[in-house]
């Protein structure tokens, strides 16, 4: 097995950090206090190699840019704030199971975008 790289370390624990997916641009700026050499282009490579690992997923959410968070076994529903622009998680409490309600598919994962303004950027 490949060592992990000091890159790849500094990519994970900002992403172990956030309870929200981040852009590339975000990992950049906040990994940057870590290893400073870290540049645009070696987030891409490592956040490629990290996805096909599966360590973290890519968040795409229709008219936002992709986003990363770390692989978990949950499933989460997403919040686009129209003000600051940040993606919040949420989960559905509806008490009807999704394989009920998609009897004989395959679920595999799934996900919910809902749009608006967050609570702090409403007041
Ligand atoms: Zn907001």
């Amino acid at each position: 097995m490949k060592r992990i790289t000091r890159q790849q370390e500094a990519i994970i624990q900002v992403l172990l950090k956030e309870t929200h997916p981040l852009t590339a641009y975000e990992i950049l700026n906040r990994s940057v206090k870590a290893v400073q050499s870290i540049n645009l282009s070696t987030i891409y490579r490592n956040l490629k190699y990290l996805l096909e690992k599966e360590t973290i997923r890519r968040i795409e959410i229709p008219g936002d840019t992709p986003r990363y968070e770390i692989k978990d076994s949950q499933s989460y529903n997403y919040f686009l704030c129209d003000a600051c622009m940040q993606v919040f998680r949420w989960h559905s409490k509806t008490n009807v199971p999704l394989e009920s309600q998609l009897q004989g598919f395959l679920i595999k994962n799934y996900s919910v975008s809902v749009y608006g303004t967050c609570c702090d950027c409403k007041r």
